[in-house]
């Protein structure tokens, strides 16, 4: 049911009336940033045709027809080869092709063109699914062109991207665009007390985090989160009001630790937030653009001993060392660097 999905109401009516009117295109391009169920969608709308007991418009999401549409098996292999094929649900006209890396390979498009002149097995209609699309090189784009220019009429070939403007304008022109928005805040919290257990706090703090994306919300671990962050709150305090070198070179051992390079950017991230919040109380923000609401008093406090001039230049020193970062720097060194100047 399109009603069970967070988010993008204005698409979830689209898609409705769509299927209401039987005025569903052959091709659709799912677009928009990663995270906020672009994939959910689209399996939602092939199961709203697949759905053996559903009502005029809505798959009913119970039926074994439902539930076979979206248990899907993709491989793990690190052979290319192993990708060169439409993945079908346990629904034999539900189906998806994959990435193998950075690619979309053309053989899996070649498979879906065959698949798509089949005639349905069970349901009225065969759905294709193509993850990350923009993935496609243009060999592969120009063999799918061939397949939208010329549809089966009982095929659907939905397009996933989080960069539509990757793709060829030809494959774009020939797709309805469905243009998915972020989710907003207090969505993404609903969702993750309703069906992902959060406590409201944890919810409340990892929706601010996740900034519009479901996917980032879940996987967002509050506890070493928070552990990080009561870590850099003292950087932050250090840089304005105790100047505690010793503090904040700790601060860098930890955040640069060979170990654990993945945490690296987070950690960045979450002092920016940080950096960024106490900005929004110095100049007198709406404290509801704060990420960081359940430290406010601390941050507060904080803001009263800054300089906003000097939050502004430590922003703009950590997107350099971000972008320093793509040329692999020291990261030691950068953050060390990074800290001296936010306390001189
Ligand atoms: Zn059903």
């Amino acid at each position: 049911m399109f009603s069970k999905l967070v988010g993008n109401r204005n698409i979830k009516k689209t898609l409705r009336h769509l299927v209401e009117n039987g005025r569903v295109p052959n091709s659709l391009l799912f677009a928009g940033p990663d995270g906020v169920g672009k994939r959910q969608f689209a399996l939602e709308l092939a199961r709203s045709f697949v759905c053996t007991s559903k009502d005029e418009v809505e798959a009913c999401g119970v039926c074994a027809a439902c539930r076979r549409a979206e248990v899907f098996v993709f491989p793990t292999s690190e052979k290319g080869e192993d990708y060169d094929r439409v993945f079908f649900s346990e629904h034999p006209d539900v189906g998806s092709v994959i990435p193998f890396r950075r690619n979309v390979r053309i053989n899996a498009i070649r498979d879906l063109e065959k698949e798509a002149n089949f005639r349905p097995y069970e349901a009225d209609a065969r759905f294709f699914i193509v993850d990350d699309a923009e993935k496609m090189a243009d060999p592969a784009a120009n063999a799918l062109l061939k397949t939208l220019e010329e549809p089966a009429a009982t095929s659907y070939i939905f397009l996933i991207t989080s960069r539509a403007d990757s793709l060829l304008p030809t494959i774009r022109s020939r797709c309805q665009i469905l243009r998915f928005a972020p989710i907003e805040v207090h969505e993404i919290e609903k969702y993750l007390v309703g069906e992902r257990a959060f406590t409201p706090a944890e919810a409340a703090l990892a929706a601010r985090l996740a900034r519009g994306s479901i996917g980032r919300a879940i996987s967002i671990d509050v506890d070493e989160f928070k552990a990080v962050r009561t870590q850099l709150i003292e950087v932050v305090r250090s840089a304005i009001a105790t100047g505690d070198i010793a503090t904040m070179l700790k601060a860098s051992d930890s955040m640069a630790d060979p170990k654990k390079k993945e945490a690296f950017e987070p950690a960045l991230e979450i002092l920016e937030s940080l950096i960024h919040d106490v900005w929004t109380i110095a100049i007198g923000g709406a404290p509801s653009r704060m990420v960081n609401q359940d430290v406010g008093p601390e941050l507060a406090d904080l803001a009263e001993q800054c300089q906003p001039s000097d939050l502004a230049r430590w922003l703009t020193d950590i997107q350099t060392l971000r972008e320093n970062l793509a040329v692999n720097i020291n990261r030691r060194v950068a953050t060390d660097g990074l800290f001296a100047s936010m306390a001189a």
